[in-house]
């Protein structure tokens, strides 16, 4: 009998190839499955009679194959399978591109049910790239009503996983409710298997948004829950204090080639209070790409050191780390202090004796304990969740000492809504842009604009001024066009800019290559540096001054905001121009969306917009909340936050250590297990 604990292995259709590919969603068991909830519903509610439709609406029809073949289109080189479907009132002509292996499964006679949207071909209506399933009872799961969408990879379909899911629903009913009853009852949510059978096949509108309710209240209230969790446990705490350099502070300030603004200066002040106290400061530092929170850290680090005590800085990637180190010792380098730099490529053995070490997150998985630790910093930490923060902790802490801990986000979130989120978290925000500033030239470039734009990229290039460019995949081995950065590096260095030097950055570069690469367009000595998406985080070379991405319309809002983020860093004029891929920009969502960036230069209206275009014709999107344990939750849900935080801090309150909660217990470990995998 498969049951809850079942690998999904043991299901009807699943081989190795499946489940290879399931394990890389993470799911491993039924259970997992019930849990992988959909990111989006298409809307096939409207079940509508041929004759009644209209273009440009989202239908469901059910007809009868009257005709099925395949045809190859030798201009666009590709393979047509054209139907006439019909039902009692009318026929309509139905195309799909490049799936030929269709024919195989649909014949003359069949009975179908299709959905997808009504468009208009050559004067006439009809429906291109519908999904199909065939009748064979009344339950259709992919074509009828609310279907789910999920996030798929390799060749996955969404068919297999619904399907799947459909298998196994009725096991929702074995999964035990954690949610105390009395806040179930007090917020009215939904029991647990109830919401999990109907995140899936919702009936109707409100069975889906209650259940989203329920299981987007959850995810908000497990987080609270650490984070309360993780409070009471730091009083109790104690810490070293760094005693406030106050001379040393100032001469420090002083010797940088420009002022501090004013939200740099108080948030350095709070950190540096905070240091002085023997309790844990647990602060996050907030501020927009390119607002100077780096230079805030170093002012602590510096005071740390100076106290004779040792600081770990902790950043994402290989890159950034080595980019932290070189800056913070070239700004250190007269106080004669021991700066390390702790990556998977770099293991200097003596680095944990330093005064000051910079690594990668390698550091917290490999378990090491440092002596003397009194700070611990963590960059862009939206990349690290709740939980991670917990380790931080566990692995810097001793009986009697627990590390300072400050956290770095980009995540641009107004102060009320931060201090819900972060429940657990003091608050310090740079929300001011150093002086001098001026607003990222944002453009669309269509095709016909392409050359004129280079010839602005070269001119501005041999003006002294550097770019980037950023592509979306690594090999051409995508059939959309979207292109890849190798044969754009190939183009733009041999094509369009032989007399400049145009270097390459990829995932799948060894460490020691990629730091060559950036530590030359550091020193200009490559002028165009052409990159997958790894340089969205942190990378700071304030002399360039052009961000190009190629394939715009793939990226969220969100990561197009860090791409730009990374110009605009020095006084100079920067300009950023989006390329989206030809057949993308006709779309009217691509160019609302890709608009919005022309017109705001903040993080947090850019979230907001994506967040409102995503759900657009579609029922529900998924932001990127910038918390990895969200499936359902955002940012947005301001009253959820805020009720699960009143919740998690009442029973925490009330029973510190979940005793007379076991279930929930058990719930919260299995979750931050889930969460360390991120
Ligand atoms: P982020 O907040 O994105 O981490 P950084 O700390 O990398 O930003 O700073 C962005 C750039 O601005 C860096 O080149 C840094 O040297 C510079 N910078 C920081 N503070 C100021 C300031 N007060 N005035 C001018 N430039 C500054
Ligand atoms: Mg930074």
């Amino acid at each position: 009998m498969v049951n809850l604990n079942s690998p999904i292995t043991e299901l009807y259709r699943v081989g190795k190839t499946t489940s290879a590919l399931l394990k890389k969603l993470g799911l491993d068991t039924v259970h997992d499955l019930l849990f992988y909830f959909p990111f989006r519903y298409d809307d096939f509610r409207h079940h509508a009679k041929i004759s009644e439709l209209l273009a440009g609406q989202n239908a469901n029809i059910i007809g009868t194959i009257e005709l099925i073949q395949n045809k190859k289109s030798a201009r666009r080189r590709m393979y047509l399978t054209e139907a006439l479907i019909a039902d009692d009132t009318d026929t309509l002509k139905v195309i799909w591109f490049n799936q030929p292996f269709l024919t195989r499964s649909y014949k003359v006679g069949d009975k179908v049910s299709l959905a997808g949207r009504v468009s208009e071909n050559y004067g006439s209506l009809a429906m291109i790239s519908p999904v199909v399933e065939k009748i064979y009872s009344d339950d259709l799961i992919h074509t009828q009503g609310l279907i789910p969408n999920y996030h798929l990879t390799g060749n996955l379909t969404q068919k297999q996983i619904r399907f799947l899911i459909k298998e196994v629903i009725a096991l929702a009913d074995q999964e035990k409710d954690w949610l105390p009853i009395d806040i179930k009852e007090r917020l009215r949510l939904l029991d647990l298997s109830k919401a999990l059978r109907q995140i899936h096949f919702p009936k109707d509108l409100s069975e889906m948004t209650a259940s989203r309710q329920r299981l987007g209240f959850t995810e908000l209230f497990l987080r609270q829950l650490k984070a309360q969790m993780i409070k009471s446990e730091l009083k109790s705490r104690r810490a070293i204090p760094i005693k406030f350099q106050e001379a040393e502070t100032k001469r420090f300030v002083n010797s940088l080639p420009f002022k501090l603004t004013g939200a740099q200066r108080k948030s350095a002040w709070e950190i540096l209070k905070d240091l002085e106290k023997t309790s844990p400061m647990s602060r996050l530092l907030e501020g927009d790409v390119g607002s100077g929170k780096t230079l805030v850290v170093i002012l602590a680090l510096l005071n740390v050191a100076r106290n004779k005590k040792r600081s770990v800085l902790m950043v994402p990637t290989e890159i950034l780390a080595r980019q932290h180190f070189d800056h913070i010792t070239r700004l250190l380098a007269p106080y004669d202090l021991k700066i390390s730099l702790l990556t998977h490529s770099h293991k200097d053995p003596e680095g944990l004796k330093a005064d000051i070490i910079i690594g990668t997150h390698a550091l917290i998985q490999e378990n090491i304990v440092f002596s003397d630790l009194a700070l611990a910093v963590v960059d862009e930490q939206h990349r690290f969740g709740v939980s991670q923060r917990q380790r931080i902790l566990d692995f810097g802490s001793t009986q009697e000492r627990t590390p300072h801990f400050l956290s770095l986000t980009a995540t641009p979130i107004p102060r009320s809504l931060a201090l819900a989120i972060y429940g657990d978290l003091d608050l310090s925000i740079i929300d001011e842009l150093p002086a001098g500033r001026k607003p990222i030239l944002t453009r669309i470039i269509t095709e016909d604009k392409r050359q004129a734009a280079y010839d602005f990229i070269r001119r501005e290039i041999k003006a002294g001024r550097q770019a980037f460019v950023i592509c979306p995949l690594i090999d051409e081995s995508d059939r959309l066009g979207v292109k890849s950065v190798k044969a754009e590096h190939a183009k733009l260095d041999k094509d369009i800019f032989p007399e400049l030097k145009v270097g390459l950055l990829h995932g799948k570069l060894k460490a020691a290559e990629k730091e060559k690469i950036m530590s030359d367009f550091l020193a200009n000595r490559t002028q165009i540096i052409v990159s997958t998406s790894v340089i969205e985080v942190g990378v700071d070379v304030p002399n360039a001054t052009m961000m190009i991405i190629e394939g715009a319309e793939r990226f969220g809002l969100s990561s197009l905001h860090q791409f730009r983020g990374r110009v605009g860093r020095s006084d100079r004029q920067s300009y950023c121009f989006l390329f989206p891929s030809r057949e993308e920009i006709s779309n009217p969502r691509t160019v609302e969306r890709l608009e919005a960036l022309t017109r705001y230069q903040d993080g947090f209206s850019l979230a907001k917009i994506d967040l409102k275009l995503r759900g657009h014709g579609e029922l529900y999107g998924t932001g990127q909340s910038g918390f990895p344990e969200f499936q359902i939750a955002t940012l947005f849900d301001y009253e959820n936050i805020k009720k699960a935080q009143a919740e998690a801090s009442a029973l925490i309150n009330s029973d510190p250590r979940l005793e007379g909660h076991p279930l929930l217990r058990e719930k919260l470990g299995e979750w931050e297990d889930q969460v360390h995998l991120e």
